[in-house]
């Protein structure tokens, strides 16, 4: 009963809940919006049907909140409202996209469908969640409104991290204020992206969170009497004047206090802009900046302003689209204070960013605004950058968080570029080409070197030359993407151009020296001139960082490797001399196993040594030198005719080679006597048998096993065990 019963309740909520949202929506809700939304609404809940959050409630809840966010906080209409409603649907429950396609279409699937795609969390360095984030800002170009409801599911997840397990609740935080809050911050959401940071540090750094909580809490009382003492005057002339306006005293965010006392080392008491009094006039369109300037004189009229920290976002807005004019003034008790002047429009927008900016600007069809700019750069970034995810992601964070330059072309047009932007990356704004053959620049009518670092209001004239060229070192100077960009681009392209010329020129000068360029030629080319790929080996070619000349060189020493291991050789003498030359003075024996690739060499095969067999090199006309066992059958006759072909040799114990070996035992057959000889030969360590085969008759047996053994040594422990097996007679080495 008591489960009905609560169940019920939440029934009632959950409907509570749907009918507040219903109604912020109204005023924006057009012929069928409504039943819509009850359409989604009642597909969500029968899809999230016996889900619940961390928390115990109904998971339908997180929905509902995201929507209610995406609506109130942000401003966004039934498409977005719908998509809120279904954003987890599709990753957490049965219902597929098509469906959701069918229902509602395919604006409202596109953005699901982003939503979905970018559900994975985000964490900085692991290239999948780059890939991950790359992605995300496709769908930035594609429909903003993915990333806004994304940031209402944020929030929502964020005010409700409580619940969560502690690991989840930090991978969640950071994420928020390494991502989500700067881009809340570049759409112009303010509040959104202050309420993340706030959360981040409760959640991070609980102590000195609530410390100023309770800070801000104990000085409140004081500081509203500041607040009303200061406005007092303003409003009162504000009035006279005509004016119809709003002044609130706002309180500066917890997480920038908090930053404050970090970056000035600073306790709380010493913070004097705890808040900034806010100006908010309603006036029409056409009155705004005038209005403004009237508001910002009457201010300064009554306190002194500060020249440095005057800031003209009327004249020209920020490129994330925030209007507003700043200036900070000493008070009548001597402290400074932050007054920002706007209109009501401006207001909106700074509050409520993207989706107010919109409505906005569909009312009054201004110029392109600088978050259209903004948007239509990030939609450039993805389709020029070929860097990797990783590096892209460093580079779009980069240009989220700097402040920007404000600067002018030779004519007066406005450009806004990351803050730390050069000549060079103004020239790249105006056109790749201009970058490309960028020599210098001209600022304010001075000479300055590309690499001069741009202020403010600075006049930017560039100066060319068609002989000019992009180089690597360019890149340590510029900071805009788009720079980045091109001149890796032309790299890339250039190395690419040089390898193609450098392999036509390799292969022409290898013709002219009759070098055969097959694969074994190529390989020692790209060793003999220190490449790691054979495009490096080209492009060392095409750039003349190799001279041709140099071929020839590699050629003559390749011939006369060749010659020193094959046919000077032809006798003891020569061959003293061959292995001076290779090994140095003191050396005047064949190291088998060691000297492999100085000398050429090999086993005989009349009567196949092992390592650890007395042995003895001999120089053959044409195959080089032999190696044969002083017990060869022919060794005496070698040794006797042409002892003056005779070499010394020994074996070496640097490397283990494996050697092919025969073995004939006899004895007196048995059941199982194969199997036993078998099991003695593989248990024996490094042994391979190749093949064994065993003959008996009249009660004997003979077997011959071919194996191969490391050395003497080696091959006589594995005799003696053989011989130990019961009914083994004889075992004896064969050649
Ligand atoms: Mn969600």
């Amino acid at each position: 009963m008591m489960q009905t019963a609560s169940l019920e309740d939440e029934k009632k909520e959950i409907l509570r809940r749907y009918r507040r949202l219903l109604k912020m929506a109204k005023p924006v809700l057009k012929d069928g919006d409504s039943l819509l939304i009850k359409k989604a609404f009642n597909m969500s809940v029968e899809a999230h049907k016996g889900m619940r959050r961390k928390t115990g409630e109904p998971y339908i809840y997180h929905p509902l909140a995201v929507a209610q966010i995406a609506i109130e906080e942000i401003g966004l209409g039934t498409t977005s409202i719908i998509a809120a409603l279904l954003h987890d649907v599709v990753e957490d429950t049965e219902v597929e996209l098509d469906e959701i396609r069918k229902v509602f279409g395919l604006k409202v699937a596109k953005i699901i469908d982003g939503l979905t795609k970018i559900s994975g969390t985000f964490e900085h360095g692991s290239s999948q969640q780059a890939e991950n984030f790359r992605k995300m800002l496709l769908t930035l170009s594609d429909d903003v409104r993915v990333i806004l409801v994304k940031l209402a599911d944020r929030l929502h997840n964020m005010r409700t991290l409580e619940s969560m397990p502690r690991d989840k609740q930090l991978k969640i935080a950071s994420e928020s204020m390494y991502l989500y809050a700067p881009l809340a911050h570049r759409l112009g959401l303010y509040s959104i992206k202050t309420e993340m940071e706030d959360l981040y540090l409760k959640y991070t750094d609980v102590d000195t969170y609530r410390m100023i909580v309770e800070n801000l809490r104990s000085s409140r009382d004081a500081r509203n009497k500041f607040i009303k003492d200061f406005t007092a005057p303003i409003q009162a002339e504000l009035r006279r004047q005509g004016f119809s306006f709003e002044i609130k005293g706002r309180p500066k965010s917890i997480y920038s206090i908090y930053s404050k006392m970090k970056k000035q080392q600073i306790p709380f008491e010493e913070v004097y802009d705890l808040f900034a009094i806010r100006v908010i006039i309603d006036v029409e369109h056409e009155m705004e900046k005038a209005s403004c300037w009237q508001a910002y004189s009457i201010v300064t009229d009554f306190y002194k302003p500060n020249p440095d920290r005057l800031r003209d976002w009327v004249s020209t807005p920020k490129s994330n689209g925030y209007e507003s004019l700043h200036t900070t003034v000493m008070s009548k008790t001597g402290q400074w204070v932050e007054v920002q002047i706007r209109t009501r429009r401006m207001d909106d927008i700074a509050e409520k960013g993207y989706a107010a900016h919109w409505k906005y600007k569909e009312a009054n069809q201004q110029n392109r605004s600088g978050l259209d700019v903004w948007i239509s750069k990030v939609r450039d970034m993805l389709a020029q950058s070929d860097s990797s995810a990783i590096e892209f992601v460093d580079d779009f964070r980069s240009n989220l968080f700097n402040e920007e330059v404000y600067v002018f072309t030779p004519k007066g047009e406005l450009r806004i570029l990351p803050n730390g932007s050069t000549a060079l990356d103004f020239a790249f704004e105006i056109h790749s080409e201009i970058g490309n053959h960028c020599i210098g620049a001209k600022v304010n009518h001075k000479l300055v070197p590309l690499s001069y670092i741009l202020n403010n209001g600075d006049q930017v004239e560039i100066l060319t030359s068609k002989k000019q060229k992009p180089n690597e070192d360019w890149l340590k100077f510029v900071v805009s993407s788009k720079a980045k960009s091109k001149i890796k681009d032309f790299i890339k392209e250039n190395r690419r151009q040089a390898a193609l010329e450098g392999k036509e020129i390799l292969y022409k000068k290898a013709e002219l020296l009759g070098l055969e360029l097959n694969d074994e030629v190529l390989n020692e080319l790209r060793v003999y001139f220190t490449s790691k790929t054979h495009n490096e080996l080209y492009y060392k070619f095409g750039k003349n960082i190799i001279d041709p000349k140099e071929l020839k060189r590699f050629k003559i020493e390749k011939e006369q490797k060749h010659k020193s291991q094959n046919q000077k050789i032809s006798d003891a003498k020569t061959f003293e001399k061959v292995l001076k030359e290779v090994k140095g003075e003191g050396s005047d024996m064949l190291l088998i196993g060691e000297d492999m690739d100085k000398i050429d060499y090999t086993l005989a095969k009349c009567c196949n040594p092992i390592a650890g067999d007395d042995v003895f090199g001999f120089v053959t006309v044409n195959e080089g030198i032999k190696i044969h066992r002083t017990s060869c059958p022919n060794a005496l006759e070698l040794m006797s005719n042409y002892g003056y072909r005779i070499v010394k040799a020994k074996w070496t114990s640097q490397k283990e080679l494996e050697f092919l070996c025969g073995l004939k035992v006899t004895g007196t057959d048995r059941v199982g006597i194969i199997n036993d000889i078998s099991r003695i030969i593989s248990a024996e360590l490094r042994v391979n048998i190749r093949s064994i085969a065993i003959e008996s008759e009249n009660g004997f047996f003979e077997g011959t096993i071919m194996l191969y053994v490391i050395d003497t040594a080696h091959l006589d422990t594995l005799m003696n065990k053989l011989k130990e097996i019961e009914g083994v007679h004889h075992v004896i080495r064969f050649t």
